[in-house]
């Protein structure tokens, strides 16, 4: 009996676990810190084995496969030592995808991932096709195929995710930009993070897609020297491919292998034109999968958005409150400020990821007209705005940075909540300061 260890016992590691108990390996999960009540219910339940609070390395090393959870970093000595010994250490997307023979759709890149996932998966869906959600977002992939299986997965795929793949192969791929992020992963080489990205085309064929920004110089660069044997499908805000997505008089207009779909921007229920970027990027995938024009026009007009981003929260004496939680950096929040059309009180700051807040200077020029900075340490925004923006706060809780937001907002403004940081100074997670965003509105 081959064995399979799995590192981590969260979503992805347990439902690695159902199905590969399924398909017969002997599974032993191995968890350095806790593992949730639940979660190991459910292992107890399968009958398989497993440790929480530690690592019992003569219980790893013999191995045959390893599935590692994504926020395990490469670098740690037990896995260096199973590389090393030529084990096989993969990430759940690679170890699941052996078990299905579904049409799969990756979506990957810096930001973009969720929305673009979840439209994409609202118009298959709403064309009735048989189609299971998962990857870096919701109910394990793995447990899924295991459990139900799908004829169409729509995929949301992290580079740690891709970092562990070897023969994952999907039929369409979406990488919908790149900009630095998760350096710390990738020894603050930005060409590491960009060839991790990469690695989503890099077992397609030529009967595969790539869909892609074509607007981002570094995706565009990376392509000229490092060609991809997928069919390129551009996406473009600002030229006009042969084949692909434009922009063409405030209209989107699609043609991808004799297919041609055209709808005017007014109809999106998203704003910004980042989520004009995701709607392309979405419906080329579901075009090329066959998804009926009409459903997709459609599904652009009931999509409800994702929490956290650009989510549009209250209206209080007509000042609009914004809640972008998600937004932990610069490039998120240049697209949030840059969708916004009235003044903006920007409420920003959090654990700075090694920001260049410049990046934004001519969108605040332009738009902010107060900044409310919320963070333990906002030094960096006063040096980079204090001379350009003339009122700026601090405040050290999401009620007082919401109170203040009220009190300086007049008519006609927006109250924008785009933190171009992480959160884990002041609150959970980013979900969590977005919760008390929402209920700190509702207290005023
Ligand atoms: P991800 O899953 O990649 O983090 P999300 O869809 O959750 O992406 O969006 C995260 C943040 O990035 C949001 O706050 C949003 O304003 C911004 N964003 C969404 N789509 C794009 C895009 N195509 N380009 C740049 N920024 C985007």
């Amino acid at each position: 009996m081959a064995r399979l260890v799995i590192l981590g016992g969260g979503e992805s590691g347990v439902g690695t676990a159902i199905l590969g108990k399924k398909k017969g390996f002997d599974v032993f999960v191995s968890d350095k810190g806790e593992i949730k009540k639940e979660y190991k219910k459910v292992l107890e339940h399968f009958e398989i084995e497993l440790e929480s609070g530690f690592h019992t390395e003569s219980k790893i090393l013999n191995a045959d496969v390893v599935m590692k959870s994504p926020g395990i970093p490469d670098n740690v000595p037990l896995v260096k030592k199973l590389v090393e010994n030529g084990v096989s250490v993969v990430s759940e997307i690679e170890f699941a995808s052996k078990y299905t023979s579904a049409t799969l759709i990756g979506i990957t890149g810096s930001n973009g991932k969720t929305t673009t996932t979840m439209l994409a998966h609202h118009m298959l869906k709403t064309d009735g096709l048989d189609v299971g959600m998962a990857g870096n977002i919701g109910d394990s992939y793995a447990k899924m195929v295991a459990e139900q299986d799908f004829g169409h997965y729509v995929l949301e795929i992290s580079s740690f995710q891709l970092d562990g793949i070897i023969d994952f192969k999907p039929y369409v791929a979406i990488l919908t930009n790149i900009t630095p992020d998760h350096l710390d992963r990738y020894e603050y080489k930005f060409e590491n993070y960009i060839a991790s990205k990469f690695r989503i085309a890099m077992n397609q064929d030529e009967n595969d897609y790539l869909i892609y920004d074509a607007d981002d110089e570094v995706i565009k660069d990376w392509l000229k020297k490092h060609p991809v044997q997928s069919k390129l499908v551009p996406f473009s805000l600002r030229e006009k491919p042969k084949e692909g997505a434009w922009l063409e008089n405030e209209t989107i207009k699609m043609n991808i292998e004799h297919k041609t779909l055209e709808m005017s921007t007014d109809i999106l229920a998203l704003d910004g034109q980042h989520n004009v970027k995701n709607t392309m990027a979405a419906g080329l995938a579901a075009l090329l999968v066959n998804v009926r024009k009409e459903t997709i026009r459609q599904s652009i007009q009931t999509f409800q958005g994702v929490p956290h981003r650009l989510e549009k929260v209250l209206k209080i004496n007509h000042v609009e409150y914004i809640n972008d939680s998600k937004a932990t950096n610069v490039n998120a929040t240049y697209y949030a400020l840059d969708g916004i059309k009235k003044p903006i009180v920007w409420i920003v700051g959090g654990v700075d990821k090694g920001n260049d807040y410049r990046e934004l200077m001519p969108m605040v020029r332009e738009k902010v007209k107060a900044i409310i900075c919320l963070g333990m340490d906002n030094s960096k925004l006063k040096d980079v705005f204090g001379n350009v923006i003339d009122l700026m706060v601090e405040t050290y809780s999401m009620e007082e940075a919401v109170k203040v937001a009220y009190k300086i907002s007049e008519r006609g403004d927006s109250v924008l909540l785009s933190p171009a940081c992480a959160s884990f100074d002041l609150f959970e997670n980013y979900e969590d300061r977005g919760n008390q965003f929402k209920s700190a509105i509702k207290n005023l």
